[in-house]
């Protein structure tokens, strides 16, 4: 972050306590109204990109006036850190905590107790639970300070169904005033928060989410991991994040970086705390210099010069985006931050969502909330798909999703503005000749006939519905078959197309279809990657909805391997629809796997197990969902 101050000249004692304690000069825009209003007793809602300072407004105060302040925070090693911090600063502060031991935790009561405790951090937990509650109310609280506020809302990002009791306090805690803080925060997450914790006329506090020194670029991810490394090698000896989906990925990415001789780690939730805080602590001290984590890598990242944020591939929201990629520059220097988007990110997010969910009411879940938080989770992803695959400002979209207004024409500062994208200048009309043929084939079918029938193929199920008839047909036989398909997506990404929920998604026009073929629209198309020549057989799998390609590949190869070890023919060990079945379901144990089409019992006991393995290789582990961190 770069210190900007505060337009407002500070009030001296203010100022003073600024300067002797944190040894600043001045304060950051909105530090200064966010301090008056926990002064003055007035609930809060700030709203601060991370890096922006939230801490300081709800420290600052507690030392200008008497009274407790209590911090619920969501983890122990930020609480840890802000004591730390506090303590050296010469600040009596102190945390009550799950992993504290008896002794520790009575000790710090009783600094509470006693009143010589300024700031108490808390987990929500323990807040929500009511063991505090009889020592707060003996010393009564001044002020409450939520940190990550966002997890109150089911619209967030980061639901917390602990967050959610927070609102409890509110009743018993009559006096007190609630300043709740967040770095992500869209419109109806803010009101969420604001009507959850009971915020009365709340100071609505919402600071400037662009960030110009970072430069935002998102590419179509093609070649894979050669692609991260590539891109990792033009930061020679600077600070790298690498966000992957899955726990396996990040080990996956990290040997293959290492093998390319970069020096990297892996993070995430499933190493030991010792482990994680040893990368951390090396990553901190510039030990070392690349990670590549899942999103627990996250709060409490302590180095300000990280010059690139590289993303595998598409988070789950603009908010996971936005909070990641704000780890970049933090220094104000310029940054980079580069996403590999495939639009088969969406689908592998949907499949994992639905299976969360199947397996969330199978363990007798509320089926409405589940519901509910599926479909929030969805218009999130949704959200994020469309920032991906779109061609608007980076920094402008990110602006105004979180509700900003923006005033420049470029930003200059992402691929966009830069105009790095390769447009396809007959955009329009390309776009009308796909949607009169999803018009002509009469919106019965998917994106793999539709790119057939344009690409002018004669291909079995072309010639059965007699589609080389058609005037659409071969109308882009310049374009390779999967350029075709990667057309149709951009058009489905943008909403220019719709596709069914089915089991075999079919192509559908909507209303947008009818602007652009009307002429009231004006449309843009990426240029499609050219094929690979490759010798995977896997070309019909990706135009196949939702039969992950990558996937089919490795299954194929581990049927050759099998068919070779036994001297059978591949198709005895599991047909093309088998393998297909699981690259598009992924199976997750050996009682789903029994689900797929030609899998019987013999089967389920000599070969399933060594394709299971692919997958979960593939996916991250067995219970992929929930070590997706
Ligand atoms: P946030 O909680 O918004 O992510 P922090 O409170 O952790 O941000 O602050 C980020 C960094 O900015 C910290 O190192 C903090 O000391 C520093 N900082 C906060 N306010 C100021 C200020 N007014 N002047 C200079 N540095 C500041």
């Amino acid at each position: 972050m770069v210190d900007r101050p505060s337009e407002r000249p500070l009030p001296r004692e203010m100022a003073q306590v600024l300067k002797e304690i944190w040894g600043f000069e001045s304060l950051r825009p909105l530090q200064q109204e966010a301090i008056e209003a926990n002064l003055s007793a007035r609930d809060s809602l700030l709203v601060m990109p991370t890096g922006g300072g939230k801490s300081l407004t709800y420290q600052l105060p507690s030392l200008l006036i008497d009274g407790l302040t209590v911090v619920a925070s969501p983890l122990i090693s930020l609480m840890k850190d802000q004591v730390d911090g506090l303590t050296a600063n010469g600040v009596s502060a102190a945390s009550i905590h799950s992993g504290q031991d008896e002794a520790t935790r009575n000790h710090n009561r009783h600094q509470v107790q006693s009143g010589q405790t300024k700031l108490l951090y808390v987990s929500p937990e323990l807040l929500v639970g009511g063991s505090l509650n009889g020592l707060l109310r003996s010393v009564g609280v001044r002020a409450f300070a939520i940190d990550e506020a966002h997890c109150i809302s089911h619209w967030g990002h980061d639901f917390r169904p602990e967050y959610r009791r927070l609102a409890d306090l509110r009743h018993i805690f009559k006096d007190s005033s609630f300043h709740a803080c967040t770095a992500t925060a869209t419109p109806e997450v803010r009101q969420d928060i604001c009507e959850a914790l009971g915020l009365s006329d709340p100071a609505l506090l919402i600071g400037n989410f662009d960030r110009p020194n970072l430069t935002l670029r998102i590419r179509r991810r093609e070649g894979g991991r050669a692609q991260i490394v590539d891109q990792v090698r033009h930061y020679r000896g600077e600070g790298v994040i690498v966000y992957a989906l899955s726990r396996k990925d990040t080990e996956q990415i990290a040997a293959r970086l290492c093998k390319d001789g970069i020096v990297a780690t892996h993070y995430h939730a499933g190493l030991s705390s010792v482990q994680r805080e040893r990368v951390q602590t090396k990553f901190a001290r510039e030990e070392i210099n690349v990670v590549v984590a899942t999103v627990a890598f996250g709060m409490g990242i302590d180095r300000s010069n990280i010059r690139a944020v590289i993303h595998a591939s598409m988070p789950r929201s603009i908010e996971h985006y936005q909070q990641e990629t704000g780890r970049a520059g933090r220094d104000g220097e310029p940054a980079e931050c580069v996403l590999f988007y495939s639009y088969a990110d969406l689908d592998r997010w949907r499949r994992l969502a639905a299976h969360s969910f199947s397996e969330a009411v199978e363990e007798g879940g509320d089926v409405d909330a589940l519901q509910e938080d599926f479909r929030a989770k969805d218009e999130l992803l949704e959200d994020m798909n469309r920032l991906a695959s779109g061609m608007r400002c980076r920094h402008k979209s990110i602006v105004e999703y979180f509700g900003g207004r923006w005033e420049r024409d470029s930003c200059e500062a992402c691929d966009v503005c830069l105009e790095e994208i390769d447009l396809l200048p007959e955009s329009d009309q390309l776009a009308k000749m796909i949607l009169s043929c999803v018009a002509r084939v009469k919106q019965s079918f998917g994106v793999g006939h539709l790119s057939e029938v344009l690409s002018g193929s004669e291909a079995q199920a072309v010639l059965k519905w007699r589609h080389h008839e058609l005037s659409t047909w071969g109308l882009l036989k310049h374009f390779h078959k999967k350029e075709v398909v990667h057309l149709i997506h951009q058009m489905i990404d943008h909403g220019y197309l719709d596709r069914s929920r089915d089991e075999r998604p079919i192509v559908l026009l909507n209303d947008e279809s009818m602007r652009i073929l009307r002429g009231e629209v004006e449309i843009q198309l990426v240029r499609p990657p050219k094929p690979r020549e490759t010798s995977r057989s896997v070309s019909q799998a990706e135009l196949e909805e939702g039969v992950d390609a990558d996937l089919l590949y490795r299954l194929k190869k581990k049927r050759k391997e099998v068919a070779r070890e036994q001297e059978v023919p591949a198709y005895v060990v599991f047909s093309d629809r088998t393998l297909k079945a699981m690259a598009k379901h992924l199976p997750s144990s050996l009682r789903t796997m029994r689900m797929i089409h030609g899998i019987g019992d013999a089967k389920i006991q000599t070969h399933a197990p060594a394709f299971l393995k692919v997958i979960d290789d593939y996916c991250g582990d067995g219970d992929r969902d929930i070590k997706l961190d």
